[in-house]
């Protein structure tokens, strides 16, 4: 049976990617910013309309270099809905997450919520552009501006969702993008940091490469963030795709809706979006976990894998000291599922997964 995967990396054609990686070879460059991620990083800045944009080796790294970067310590306001790195590299960088709830509307963190837990002891703002979708930039950071917090946004999910023609990782002190091979836009792994300032931006070039300032010399403690050529080779050329990538995700993402519209199950609003989606996933809410198991064993039966994306709720983690109550987040995390989406997708492939929810 030909299984339908919950998501498939971009394959761009192999001859495009054996012409980088012989000019790799002809290089002998393998890594330590070889020209190949000198000249994606230049793409990226250009595309993003920003000088102060590093590659680095993935989007778990660009958040733990985010958080060090700004010097965080103590509390952490951030969200239970997102994936498992965003607490993660908040606990990993000594620092202590607090957890606020999310609109049920648009997944997000609910700045009302993030407001109410404002302590002395709250150096930032962390939150999740969740599934691409923009969180309320306004109302966080004129909190952050009233109570001098930083704001960090993991955008991994948000490459492509542009405001006012502008990508949204222009947002925060620190935004931080994932190019792993299941992301709109990959790199196979591999992430970026877009930071407003000039002198956050050099302490995270020095951050990246060990602490480095000369061969011999070390200014900071540093780690090992770097992205590699054959990384590079893959981003530079699906970046050539982005636009192709994109407009298909949207066709697929739209027929979906279409279809889904007038059953039982919830879809998100895009129409709540101000501004160009980007419609990297597709949520689907049930009306019980129970029905999500069981629609999803049907669904697996009949050779399609869809994922529970996200589950757990992050508040809900085994090893946090304490447990934070985020109901909204708990019941959502418990009853979505993402449907496949990608860009292989057909749309054959979508109508044996839309004959599932049919009422
Ligand atoms: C994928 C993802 C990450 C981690 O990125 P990697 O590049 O896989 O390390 C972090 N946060 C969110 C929301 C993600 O979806």
């Amino acid at each position: 049976m030909n299984m339908i995967t919950a998501t498939k990396p971009f394959i761009p054609p192999i001859e495009g990617y054996t012409n980088l990686v012989e000019e790799i070879f002809k290089n002998k460059w393998f890594t330590n910013h070889g020209p190949l991620v000198t000249s994606l990083e230049k793409e990226l800045q250009k595309h993003f309309g920003t000088e102060h944009l590093l590659l680095v080796s993935n989007g778990t790294i660009a958040l733990q270099l985010a958080i060090k970067a700004l010097d965080l310590k103590g509390k952490i306001i951030t969200t239970p809905y997102s994936y498992v790195a965003t607490t993660t590299s908040i606990l990993w960088e000594q620092c202590e997450p607090v957890f606020v709830d999310i609109s049920p509307n648009t997944f997000n963190a609910d700045p009302a919520c993030i407001e109410k837990a404002i302590t002395s002891d709250t150096s930032a703002i962390l939150v999740t552009n969740v599934y691409g979708i923009p969180c309320d930039f306004e109302a966080i950071q004129k909190l952050a501006d009233a109570h001098g917090l930083k704001v960090i946004y993991d955008n991994a999910h948000g490459f492509g969702t542009k405001m006012n023609g502008h990508e949204i990782s222009l947002q925060g002190d620190i935004s931080t993008l994932s190019f792993h091979a299941t992301k709109l836009f990959h790199s196979i792994e591999g992430g970026a940091i877009v930071c407003k300032d000039r002198a956050v931006f050099e302490r995270l070039k020095l951050l990246r490469n060990f602490g480095h300032t000369s061969p011999t010399t070390f200014g900071d403690i540093g780690i090992n963030g770097k992205m590699n050529e054959f990384c590079a080779a893959m981003g530079l050329l699906n970046f050539g795709f982005l636009e192709d990538i994109l407009e298909k995700r949207k066709t697929q993402w739209l027929y979906y809706k279409e279809n889904l519209t007038g059953t039982n199950y919830a879809i998100f609003d895009d129409g709540l979006v101000d501004g160009d989606f980007n419609y990297a996933y597709f949520p689907l809410l049930f009306k019980d976990e129970q029905s999500l198991l069981a629609k999803m064993e049907s669904m697996e039966a009949d050779g399609i894998s869809v994922r529970r994306y996200f589950f757990p709720s992050l508040n809900t983690l085994s090893y946090l000291k304490n447990f934070q109550n985020c109901p909204v987040s708990e019941d959502i995390s418990k009853r979505v599922i993402c449907l496949p989406l990608y860009h292989e997708l057909t749309i054959e492939e979508q109508d044996k997964i839309l004959a599932h929810f049919k009422n």
